[in-house]
């Protein structure tokens, strides 16, 4: 198994980028820790009783929770194809402690990818980010608009928009990025493992770049 980790900002577009992925890309998966922070909230684990207030601040849950769920994820995935990380690691220590979970499941890095995105357009896909309850897909207002208002294109259900993406959340999340996710941009650069990628246009621009430049 080779990891791609996704490496960007809220809102750069880390989720609809690995969707389209895993549809173009044979042998590609997806985990966001955030998704599976958000499914455990909802069926009310003790993993999520402990993340929903943290969430809902925007801060960061813990790197020892976060870590044994991406451990047992990767415990149980398929051992070859390529697996897109969306979401983690988020911290210098989890991008240690990845280092670990890598070794224990003979999986290996491939790329650590930067998504590039100028924070005007990281304004504006946060601020219309519509998703489905239901089957968790997602869209934008004016860019990725359903093919009915506000109706999820795959499973007909009502679309809703985040909890924690209001505007004084979102500024919590961008200043979290910035102090404690943003040092892992230097940390995968100095191991040469990081690819920084344009992604501030469409996504199937993005798609192209990282096929051609990173998957090839
Ligand atoms: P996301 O869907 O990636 O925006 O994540 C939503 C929220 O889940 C974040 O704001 C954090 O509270 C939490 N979260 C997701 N991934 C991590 C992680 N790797 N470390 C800590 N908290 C996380």
């Amino acid at each position: 198994m080779d990891i791609l980790i996704l490496l960007g900002a809220p809102g750069s577009g880390k989720g609809t980028l690995a969707a389209r992925l895993v549809e173009k890309v044979a042998n590609f998966s997806t985990v966001s820790t955030g998704e599976l922070l958000r499914v455990a909230v909802k069926e009310g684990t003790p993993a999520g009783l402990k993340a929903k207030p943290i969430m809902e601040q925007g801060g960061l849950v813990s790197d020892e929770l976060i870590a044994e769920m991406i451990g047992d994820y990767l415990a149980q995935a398929p051992k070859t194809g390529v697996l897109a990380l969306d979401g983690f690691p988020r911290t210098v220590r989890q991008a240690d402690m990845l280092e670990e979970i890598l070794k224990a499941n003979d999986a290996k890095l491939l790329k650590a990818v930067q998504l590039d995105v100028p924070e005007a357009v990281i304004m504006e896909r946060l601020g219309g980010r519509r998703v489905c309850p239901k089957c968790n897909a997602g869209y934008h207002v004016t860019g990725l608009p359903p093919k009915q208002e506000g109706i999820c294109d795959q499973c007909g259900t009502e679309l809703t928009i985040r909890k924690d993406d209001n505007p004084e959340t979102i500024a919590k999340r961008l200043s979290v990025y910035a102090e404690q996710t943003a040092p892992l941009i230097d940390y995968y650069q100095s191991r040469n493992a990081l690819v920084c990628v344009p992604a501030g246009g469409q996504v199937d621009q993005t798609v192209a770049f990282i096929c051609q430049n990173v998957l090839a």
